[in-house]
């Protein structure tokens, strides 16, 4: 981490130094970029592994630079513009990794550019806004959550033609906000909003659409209305196993044709993959736990959680869902995923013939 303390001589006069994470008056600058200060070497150190070292020669053609002409100011913009974008997506890749608190810096940093080319309550504030209330709400500060989300709210309804899938995010979030503080009627109201944006956006078997049942059920199980859990349950086990037989189709036909695989974009991001493990596991708990015990719907989640570490390389327990989807599906007769469960089962059981399964 580059450090030193303001050099006063070395600043245009009359131009205050704040701190980039908080605002309030610096005493430390990076040494390396020298257009980028802070409070204090705590300040500078969260900003620095959160994204400062990887735009700190960026900003220096943008902070330092004097404007003369209309040509430079587009260029800068195209320059902040990127900066955004990286800015969204460390940000992004941080909070899906649960990295709440080191995604604050990135997400700041990518609300203050965006006012600066966009202006004050604009809708193009509302990914950074959705950013900083998904990372406040990981740390448990609800106020800040209510705060970025409402303002968030505002940009949106200020501007109609603002996008189905910020309208879709927007009402995932609140959603969330609600079911944390125990409005459960509004929680549901905007997941309905959520599931309507996503079908629109992405369509009615999109994963999108299913994460948006799962959180529905959940508030609908703390309700404690049982047969609606399981049925918004049945969406989601159906769209996923429809997602994963298509990508283990995919990675089938790369075996024969590697090249496919860097086409097809198998899902290698582990992150992700843990997220929906934790989904489908509880999907496949409830039904067990279930009296009814819908066995073809355990049979369907147990196989999608085979799928889904087969194709992330894990066979020991692609082996352990498949065997429990085995179980299941030979209890019903002529079941229709009696055949691809063994077939799977078959393929867990000669890892030597399956290919590398990418980045992990
Ligand atoms: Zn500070
Ligand atoms: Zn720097």
């Amino acid at each position: 981490m580059p450090s030193s303390a303001i050099i006063p001589l070395a600043l245009p006069k009359g131009a205050e130094k704040l701190c980039e994470l908080c605002q309030r008056e610096a005493r430390l600058q990076c040494s390396k970029c020298r257009v980028t200060f802070y409070c204090d070497a705590e300040h500078q150190q969260a900003d620095w592994v959160g994204i400062h070292k990887r735009i700190c020669q960026l900003l220096v053609p943008i902070r330092t630079q004097t404007l003369h002409s209309l040509q430079q100011t587009s260029h800068i913009e195209t320059q902040i513009k990127k900066l955004i974008e990286i800015c969204r997506l460390v940000a992004q890749s941080k909070l899906s990794e649960g990295k709440h608190q080191e995604a604050l810096p990135a997400a700041t940093c990518c609300l203050r550019f965006s006012i600066d080319i966009h202006g004050p309550n604009t809708v193009q504030l509302v990914p950074a806004y959705l950013l900083l209330a998904e990372a406040n709400m990981g740390l448990g500060d609800l106020n800040l959550v209510a705060e970025f989300l409402s303002q968030a709210e505002w940009a949106v309804l200020k501007s109609p033609k603002c996008g189905l899938a910020i309208c879709q995010k927007l009402h995932r979030s609140l959603g969330r906000l609600h079911v944390v503080t125990g409005d459960l009627e509004a929680a549901l109201r905007n997941f309905a909003n959520d599931i309507y944006f996503a079908t629109e956006e992405y369509g009615l078997d999109s994963i999108v659409t299913a994460a948006g049942y799962f959180l529905m059920a959940d508030v609908f199980a703390k309700q404690g209305k049982m047969p609606i859990v399981h049925s918004l349950y049945s969406e989601v086990a159906r769209i996923w196993h429809c997602h994963l037989t298509k990508l283990l189709e995919t990675r089938t036909q790369s075996i024969q044709n590697p090249l496919l695989d860097s086409i097809y974009g198998l899902p290698s991001d582990k992150a992700q993959r843990v997220e929906v493990d934790e989904m489908l596991r509880t999907i496949l708990e409830f039904e067990q736990k279930d009296s009814r015990k819908d066995r073809a719907q355990i049979a369907q989640v147990a196989h999608c959680l085979a799928m889904l570490w087969f194709l992330g390389g894990d066979f020991l327990k692609a082996q352990g869902f498949g065997s429990t989807a085995l179980l299941a599906s030979q209890l019903i007769p002529d079941h229709d995923l009696t055949e691809p469960i063994q077939a799977l089962l078959q393929l867990v059981k000669i890892p030597h013939t399956v290919p590398h399964t990418g980045s992990e």
